[in-house]
């Protein structure tokens, strides 16, 4: 613990939940327990500074937003004080007891999933995401919205050796929003030429979605608001569609049906609006995969359109997906620390999280918020 004595630990708490209120105060550092490693967030040494020089990271995903404000409206909401954040990018600098892997001094994020049994029919099936036992960042356990943050050694994602100092804050929001679509890419089973259609395009999940679309061969039509669509062309968008531009939702799906020459076969809907859904489940290629990432808030409803006799007769999959397990993690970590994506992020103060959650409620932001931990 020597490396740790006489520090404190500056932390965002969700201080009224239900509303985007936060505070940011001083906490006593935590000892890592057996099987657990204290986690500094990123300290970035810029030469010629003598001293290095920190920058502590961590994403806001809009799941952050939706737990500190329970936009899901879920029975049990956080407690006040509950510490936020679950992309988080730093370095091991305490190992507990029995702790061999990962060393001090180890890059590692810190995912969505804070840790899972690793034991259990869903975690061998690596359906880690679904564990009964699985712990998350941020809600009902401490996330990463802190300067030191205590996580399971065997459930950080080590990063790959030789990231440039500088290209660690983009990798932050990776361990959420990078997880998320690389894994719902896997689940659209695309081979190389396909088309993608990307839903909700221009925002933190969207714009990665592109990249590791086009990472992995396909071609991509991003779905999203006008102003929007220089972010995703930007990415690699092979087509933008304004999807306020058309007066009738069938004209927007034909659109998309052409311009696919018949439909993508995979959308990825990482929007959080039902009409979002109701429009994939239309425009999909006969056999095509709908995959749901963002969650409507408020009063949930099925997904319009979808019908049986739809589903049936153009053999239509519709599947649910939540984060990653901690293989599609190192794979896509990987993509994007050799430069095949690159998060559009804005920094942000500690003291300003209420304000980005509001941003994002407005939804006035482009691409991620890192918040800047320091
Ligand atoms: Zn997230
Ligand atoms: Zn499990």
């Amino acid at each position: 613990m020597d490396a740790i004595q006489d520090k404190v630990n500056k932390a965002i708490i969700y201080s009224e939940p239900g509303t985007s209120a936060t505070e940011v105060i001083e906490l006593p550092l935590e000892a890592p327990g057996p099987g657990q490693v204290l986690v500094r967030m990123h300290v970035l040494r810029i030469p010629p500074f003598q001293h290095p020089k920190e920058m502590l990271y961590s994403g806001v995903c809009h799941t952050d937003y939706s737990i500190c404000t329970n936009a899901w409206k879920v029975p049990v909401m956080v407690a006040k004080g509950q510490i936020g954040g679950h992309e988080g990018i730093g370095e091991v600098v305490v190992c507990g007891p029995g702790v061999s892997h990962p060393t001090i001094g180890s890059k590692v994020g810190v995912k969505y999933i804070a840790s899972a049994c690793l034991s259990c029919r869903y975690c061998l099936l690596g359906m880690e995401s679904n564990c009964v036992a699985a712990k998350l960042s941020g809600s009902f356990h401490p996330g990463t919205f802190q300067q030191y943050c205590v996580a399971a050694a065997n459930y950080v994602t080590v990063l790959p050796e030789g990231v440039p100092d500088d290209e660690l804050a983009g990798l932050a929001p990776i361990m959420c929003a990078g997880i998320t679509v690389y894994t719902g890419l896997k689940h659209g089973n695309l081979r190389p030429g396909d088309w993608v259609a990307v839903s909700g395009a221009g925002g933190g999940l969207g714009h990665l979605a592109i990249q590791y679309a086009k990472a992995l061969g396909c071609r991509v039509v991003a779905l999203d608001v006008a102003e929007k669509n220089l972010l995703c062309t930007d990415a690699g968008a092979d087509e933008f569609v304004d999807v306020f531009g058309f007066t009738q939702d069938t004209d927007l799906c034909r659109h998309v049906r052409e311009t696919t020459g018949g439909g993508p076969r995979a959308a990825l809907v990482c929007s959080s609006s039902n009409t979002a859904y109701s429009q994939a489940i239309q425009y999909l290629d006969t056999t095509g995969t709908l995959v749901c990432l963002g969650i409507p808030e408020g009063q949930q409803v099925p997904i319009q359109g979808a019908s049986v006799a739809l589903l049936v007769s153009r053999q239509l999959r519709i599947i649910g997906s939540k984060v990653g397990n901690r293989l599609d993690a190192n794979e896509c970590v990987y993509m994007a620390a050799r430069g095949a994506v690159k998060c559009h992020y804005q920094l942000r103060k500690m003291n300003e999280l209420t304000q980005v959650f509001n941003d994002m409620e407005e939804g006035k932001i482009l691409g991620r918020v890192v918040i800047d931990l320091r």
